[in-house]
């Protein structure tokens, strides 16, 4: 009874503590992977070719390189703007093609819904296999 008590308990925290650790190792791979985009014209330039390939209009994207608050913490987002619209936030530190798809693929995937563990379990490593490989999942 003790062992499934311990490994109840200790495999999900574990999982809980170690995958934030294995994203972060993945979100590194992102640095790697093409050159930084400089302007927000660079960005928008992105969004045109990348947001098709998803079926997105990349006229309903509004694109801003730039931080942006997310949960009391400064990060790259999308969220859902006015009229059908998203609003696209890259920081300019991160801003490698790979993040900008792995934005864009939180739109096409998860059409700016967010529950805590959906989110941290499946959305957030859909995204970066997508923004790093190109895998739809
Ligand atoms: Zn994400």
């Amino acid at each position: 009874m003790k062992e499934i008590i311990k490994y109840g308990i200790g495999v999900p925290l574990g999982l809980i503590t170690v995958y934030p650790v294995l994203t972060d190792f993945i979100l590194g791979l992102y640095q790697c992977r093409g050159s930084k985009t400089e302007t927000k014209n660079e960005l928008e330039k992105i969004v045109r070719e990348e947001a098709p390939k998803l079926g997105l209009d990349p006229n309903k994207i509004d694109s801003h390189l730039e931080a942006h608050l997310h949960n009391s913490y400064w990060t790259s987002s999308v969220c859902r703007g006015k009229d059908d619209r998203w609003e696209l936030w890259i920081m300019p530190d991160d801003a490698t093609v790979a993040l900008v798809k792995h934005e864009l693929y939180h739109i096409y995937r998860d059409k700016g819904k967010r529950s805590f563990f959906k989110y941290y379990f499946i959305s957030e490593t859909r995204a970066k296999l997508y923004g790093v490989l190109g895998w739809r999942l």
